[in-house]
């Protein structure tokens, strides 16, 4: 299973401050389809991300 990796901290698109990751990574990692949630240190919105792969095309079939 392939790893992706997540940032600890992202900008906030609403006032540009830094929000940091309140997920723990998992005990093997990421994965794809994986929810993310970002708390913003400037205005406290929380942010969900969604785990994409980055590599776009790899097919997986078998195995
Ligand atoms: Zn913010």
């Amino acid at each position: 299973m392939k790893r992706v990796e997540i940032p600890e901290v992202i900008i906030c698109v609403d006032c540009g401050q830094k929000a940091h990751r309140m997920t723990h990574e998992p005990e093997f990692g990421f994965r794809c389809g994986d929810w993310v949630a970002y708390r913003c240190s400037g205005c406290g919105d929380r942010w969900d991300m969604e785990v994409a792969d980055n590599d776009q095309g790899a097919d997986g079939q078998g195995g």
